[in-house]
């Protein structure tokens, strides 16, 4: 059969491995045992729920051989699934990851820089093209009768010829390159397996020669021999006495892709009416498809520790998608199907387990404030997710909500804002916008910064949103302040002679700016600023109106703002006085467009905007 090419991504793949220094090549050997590990568990899963195979004599196993010398080879079989002809086109000569071909489709051309990266992603079959010029894979599917062999040297494209072989499954023979030939080693293999692939479900054995000497060094006797390397317990199975650190660490890379040491986890097992064994992991980084809605899933699901599915996204509240991990269970049916899942009893209630170990953890991690800064950093958007969305956990996530703030370093939670308010304060006070820098210094916040009160600063674009569904916190409302009368629970004795001779001003301004604002407004929260702009109460802020837009709202009516005016600023107290109409029209649109700008707004008609400031200043000089 002629040579096939590969996808265009997968030589894009081949390239970044082979081609930059990667200096984690050993990690080929674990990828090629997970890929076994998991062509076992699909097996065993096929044995125990399908009639065609219930007496089907299986053999779990890994088998690793070597071949030292001139011709160095690795070679790796396994008595799992197996593949046919279109299995083999389909699966080693594409990418399926939507998160991996996404980053290749989208190479930086900065060839150190790619592949430093792609190592989040995982390589999978193909890093043994790291240690390999030619790799041949051999397999037969289970309940089929031919066999194939595919076959490549990983640049040029793959060829699929007809095989012979009797049994199911798989063998990858590695012809070993300079950088590779060191695997040819038992001790190297026994070392590999031990680091990575200690926590498989199966045995693996690797073959060597056992070699006697005798007492002059001269070889006595040669001996094929078998042994098996690991301890083949399923990880999460065993008791966390047991376990390390590091072998928690060293589970995670082997099933999260990620090269990285997880950031925390929790390790659960359930025991009495109902058991299930839980191990999560939550990741340092965010996987880069974790905003794609066909993000991978990161739970998997074992039914007694037979592997049922790694692609059920309800396993977990959409929400908590950034945690990677296992659910098992023993009282859950092997053949349970995805409908069957999303109904069953039995898996709610471990789904509810599951939320309150995770949502314990974070809480723990939230006792150390930086820790918890930096999953939140993270992660931070999904939990505002899921106060929007989880009902049944909105409290808790509530708790877990964090924000800049105009009086505490760092992030803040609501607690920490209730605990610092004073004893007359009634409201919890926040202000929204694009940007943290220009809310901070927001002439809105003025009254607040003198009357010593905090204000919480939501600067992410969903912050909006999602405090909308926080009405009340500790019996306390939460107001914004980018809303009229926000701060009329501030307003001082107010100085009645001010208020009555700037009425008549505000009138005219209103007058001026005609439909531009909804309404032009004393403001009892202005210091040094002379006006401001917000939205009427029940309106949607500027920034909501700009979200609803590009969530394709176009037909949203017009929402005019409101206009407030500082009585006491000097502008304000000389426009009382002013006679000249022209001089106080250009003044008017000044502090409307003064407003808009402090707001991050961009002006309609910004030269008009300029002529009348230059009008403003040549009246001065
Ligand atoms: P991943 O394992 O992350 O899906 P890989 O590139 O490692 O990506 O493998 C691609 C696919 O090839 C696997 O999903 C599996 O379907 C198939 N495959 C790889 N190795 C084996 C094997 N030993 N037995 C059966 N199928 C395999």
């Amino acid at each position: 059969m002629a040579q096939q090419k590969f996808q265009t991504e997968v030589g894009q793949l081949l390239h970044l491995i082979t081609h930059s220094l990667y200096t984690h090549k050993e990690i080929f050997l674990r990828e090629l045992i997970s890929n076994a590990s998991d062509a076992l568990d699909k097996l065993r899963h096929l044995t125990l729920t399908d009639d065609a195979l219930k007496t089907f004599d299986f053999d779990p196993k890994v088998s690793i051989e070597f071949q030292d010398g001139d011709e160095p080879k690795l070679i790796l079989s396994d008595s799992g699934i197996g593949m046919n002809k279109q299995d083999l086109k389909d699966n080693l000569g594409t990418i399926a990851r939507s998160g991996t071909k996404n980053f290749l489709s989208n190479l930086s051309g900065d060839e150190k820089k790619d592949s430093q990266l792609i190592g989040q992603f995982g390589v999978g079959f193909y890093s043994c093209f790291m240690v390999a010029d030619k790799v041949d894979v051999t397999t037969k599917k289970v309940g089929e009768d031919e066999a194939f062999l595919w076959t490549s040297d990983g640049h040029s494209g793959f060829e699929i010829k007809k095989d012979v072989r009797k049994e199911n499954g798989t063998t990858i023979t590695l012809y070993l390159n300079e950088e590779g030939k060191e695997y040819a080693n038992r001790w190297q293999i026994d070392s590999l397996v031990k680091k990575y692939s200690d926590h498989i479900d199966f045995p693996i054995f690797i073959s060597y020669e056992d070699i006697e000497y005798d007492k002059e060094g001269k070889e006595k006797s040669r001996a094929p021999k078998t042994e098996q390397i690991n301890d083949a317990k399923a990880f999460w199975t065993r008791s966390k006495n047991e376990l390390e650190k590091k072998d928690y660490q060293e589970f995670y890379k082997s099933i999260s892709n990620d090269r990285d040491d997880p950031f925390d986890w929790v390790h659960f097992h359930a025991e009495g009416a109902l058991e299930f064994t839980l191990l999560f992991y939550i990741p340092k980084t965010a996987s880069p498809d974790i905003f794609r809605t066909d993000y991978q899933a990161g739970v998997k699901l074992y039914v007694n520790r037979v592997f049922i599915t790694d692609d059920e996204k309800e396993l977990l509240p959409v929400w908590l998608r950034f945690v990677k991990g296992i659910i098992d269970s023993s009282d859950l049916p092997l053949n349970v199907s995805r409908e069957i899942l999303q109904q069953n009893r039995i898996m709610s209630k471990i789904k509810t387990n599951a939320v309150k170990k995770i949502l314990e953890k974070l809480n723990d991690i939230a006792k150390n404030k930086d820790k918890y800064a930096e999953f939140f950093l993270q992660f931070g958007r999904l939990i505002k997710e899921g106060v929007y969305q989880d009902f049944e956990h909105k409290d808790a996530l509530t708790d877990l909500l964090r924000f800049k703030s105009t009086k505490q370093e760092g992030l803040v939670s609501l607690k920490d804002y209730v605990d610092n308010m004073n004893s007359e304060q009634k409201t919890i006070y926040y202000i929204t916008g694009q940007n943290e820098a220009s809310l901070r210094n927001s002439p809105l916040l003025e009254m607040y910064t003198k009357k010593n009160v905090e204000v919480l600063i939501l600067d992410d674009e969903i912050d909006e949103i999602i405090i909308s569904s926080v009405p009340k916190y500790d019996e306390k409302e939460l107001k914004s302040v980018n809303r009229s009368g926000a701060a009329d629970d501030f307003s001082e004795e107010s100085d009645k002679e001010s208020e009555k001779s700037t009425k008549p001003v505000l009138k005219k301004i209103k007058k001026v700016l005609g439909d531009k604002v909804k309404d032009v407004k004393m403001s009892n929260r202005l210091s040094d600023s002379p006006s401001c702009i917000v939205a009427d109460e029940n309106d949607p802020t500027s920034q909501m109106q700009e979200i609803l837009k590009s969530m394709g709202q176009t037909d949203m009516p017009e929402i005019k703002p409101i206009l407030e005016i500082n009585p006491n600023h000097e502008i304000v107290e000389k426009l009382k006085n002013m006679t000249r109409q022209k001089a106080f029209d250009d003044i008017a649109w000044l502090l409307y467009e003064q407003a808009l700008i402090q707001e991050g707004v961009t002006l309609d008609d910004p030269s008009g905007f300029v002529k009348r400031l230059n009008n403003a200043i040549s009246n001065n000089l």
